[in-house]
């Protein structure tokens, strides 16, 4: 008896649990030819999508499309900036405040995805990070519209003033 190493590709499809499974990586690499399978070099690493989500993804809107009218999509020191915060420079780790101290950061899942001077109250947001309303918490769908994209911060116009705490 042979032991053989198999090899597994799972598709990076939200909700998508299609995998093709070969006794070798070249072999999986074949199957995925055959049935449409697409590799795509995005974000940290190699995502695999099948035949089905990779049509899917094709089809997907840009984010400045489904935004309203006017909305401007920057990328997070820009949108920093135009918000009157001061970055002390472009790298991930950069300072940023505003009113002589820190802003106020907000994550989802280790990622920053809204910022709020508790001063001033002015803000920045991702747009497509988490919405809260009516209990739940809701996303933009990435499988309907591409995320991929530095370009998703907006400043935030607020009419109730600052944020006191
Ligand atoms: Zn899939
Ligand atoms: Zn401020």
């Amino acid at each position: 008896m042979t032991l053989r190493i198999g090899a597994t590709l799972s598709c990076d499809g939200m909700d998508c649990d299609q995998h093709l499974s070969e006794d070798t990586a070249e072999a999986v690499r074949e199957s995925a030819n055959r049935y449409g399978w697409v590799r795509v070099l995005g974000g940290d690493r190699e995502r695999d999508y099948c035949g089905a989500c990779a049509e899917k993804r094709a089809r997907r809107k840009r984010l400045a499309e489904v935004m309203p009218a006017g909305t401007v999509l920057l990328g997070v020191f820009d949108a920093a900036r135009a918000a009157g915060f001061t970055v002390s420079d472009d790298r991930p780790e950069a300072k940023v405040s505003c009113c002589g101290t820190p802003v106020e950061i907000q994550s989802w899942l280790g990622d920053a995805v809204a910022a709020h001077c508790k001063t001033c109250g002015a803000a920045i947001a991702d747009v497509t990070g988490p919405v809260w309303s009516g209990g739940g918490v809701s996303f933009v769908d990435p499988d309907k519209i591409n995320v991929e994209t530095e370009a998703r911060w907006v400043v935030v116009v607020r009419d109730e003033g600052a944020v006191k705490s």
